[in-house]
């Protein structure tokens, strides 16, 4: 194969074989983000390069190493966006929806990460996000965390387990950080080099390392929760009975930090033990200083992503099964005159019973291969308009799944028989 006809590693194409499952997701999500009153918002999948540095941070994985960033014709640096966050942020400033307005935002489509492409981790990948801006919470934290729990059950999801943390206020988080430093400075020797880099920009991201040599260090490591001012504490404390007072399943990871740099008090993660090492399913947080460190009026705000095709997988994997793209009725029309009045009868149909899927025998052919072709695409009815027919202005109907008789009726009164049979 010649390069051009080559897919881009880590970038897949979702066959029509799939699709139904994607499409069973994406309507649910509709259907739960109606549920709780959150609009669509749809934001371009390039942004200026300057708007990710700024808002997910320098030192974090994504900007040090995963953005697809060029310049466009004009020299403008450009990223394709590897998140949603910062782009829903950008448009609520520069569409001027803020002024004290609450909005309570969704989309999905895809995000670009330059990873190395294994299961459940691509560079085209797609994220259903949500946000809800001007709101400071607890309250809508838990209405949104429990949002989640109610999509698992709707999905019949059960392999999910949610964690919670805090990470107070930039200025706790701080004096946070100068402990962390402090401590992880004691031990460096034992740290990788991974972490040791991290050390300089971002001490906490130290917290989320893989590495299993390094967990006893990240076992000792001081708690957020233990630095944690007094008005983050309390929130955290009201987020905790909201959620038991639903009876949500949840455990504080006092360790659970969170990769990028905006979050603010309120972070959580779904993760599964269905998936293997990519067990991360849904990861979100509160980010009440991002809007105003972008130059909007400041604005409490949270929000959450989720992979759409790790929650494929989980959907497979518990056996949900895409709903059947099987057509109602295929018209056998053979013979150049009975395929014009077919074509035209297909239309007729279509228009009288919209709901249903009619499907035309298309590429001629005798009744046999015409007959073939109906049995195959696993339609219940056949239509058959042949020479015959068409001579005493009937069609014919035969069920192909069953054993039953052949009905014959007028022309005319075609879509009021096939709606009775396929009721039956
Ligand atoms: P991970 O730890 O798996 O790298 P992350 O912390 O980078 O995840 P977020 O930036 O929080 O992920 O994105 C939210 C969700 O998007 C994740 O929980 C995951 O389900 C999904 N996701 C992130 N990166 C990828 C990817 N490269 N391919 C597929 N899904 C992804
Ligand atoms: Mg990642």
């Amino acid at each position: 194969m010649t390069s051009g006809v080559q897919p881009i590693r880590g970038m897949n194409d979702v066959l029509p074989a799939d699709i139904g499952l994607w499409q069973h997701l994406e309507a649910t999500l509709r259907e739960l983000v109606a549920m709780y009153g959150y609009d669509e918002i749809r934001v371009p999948v390039v942004e200026h390069t300057e708007l990710f540095k700024r808002s997910i941070g320098e030192y974090t994985d994504i900007v040090e190493k995963e953005m697809y960033t060029f310049s466009d014709q004009g020299g403008d640096s450009l990223t394709l966006r590897p998140e949603a966050t910062a782009g829903i942020a950008r448009a609520a400033i520069s569409n001027g929806l803020l002024r004290g307005q609450k909005h309570k935002l969704w989309c999905i489509g895809p995000m670009f990460r330059h990873e190395r492409p294994q299961k459940g981790r691509y560079r085209q990948f797609h994220q259903f996000d949500v946000e809800a801006l001007g709101y400071e919470g607890p309250d809508v934290d838990a209405e949104m965390i429990v949002m989640i729990g109610r999509l698992w059950r709707m999905l019949g999801v059960t392999r999910v387990r949610l964690q919670v943390n805090s990470l107070g206020t930039p200025a706790s988080r701080a004096a946070y950080r100068e402990e962390l430093v402090r401590y992880f400075r004691g031990h460096e020797a034992a740290l990788d080099a991974d972490s040791r880099r991290r050390l300089g920009g971002n001490p906490l991201r130290i917290l989320d390392s893989k590495n299993p040599d390094m967990q006893a260090i990240v076992a000792g490591a001081p708690l957020i929760l233990d630095h944690l001012d007094p008005e983050s504490r309390a929130h955290f404390a009201a987020l905790k009975s909201a959620l038991r007072a639903t009876g949500i399943d949840y455990t504080v990871n006092p360790r659970l930090v969170r990769g990028l740099d905006y979050y603010s008090r309120t972070v959580f993660e779904w993760t599964t033990d269905a998936l293997g090492a990519q067990d991360a399913v849904c990861s979100g947080g509160r980010y009440d200083g991002l809007i105003a460190q972008l130059g909007g009026e400041s604005t409490p705000a949270i929000g959450f992503a989720m992979g759409i095709e790790r929650v494929v997988e989980l959907l497979r994997g518990a056996g949900v099964v895409p709903v059947a793209r099987a057509p109602d009725v295929y018209i056998v029309a053979p013979g150049e005159r009975a395929a014009a009045a077919g074509l035209a009868l297909a239309e007729r149909l279509r228009e009288a019973l919209p709901q249903r899927r009619i499907a035309f025998g298309l590429g001629g052919g005798n009744f046999k291969a015409q007959f073939r072709r109906a049995d195959r695409s696993g339609a219940r009815l056949a239509l058959v308009l042949g020479d015959s027919e068409m001579d005493r202005g009937v069609v014919a109907i035969k069920h192909l799944r069953r054993d039953a008789e052949q009905i014959e009726c007028p022309v005319a009164e075609a879509h009021a028989r096939l709606a009775a049979v396929l009721e039956e």
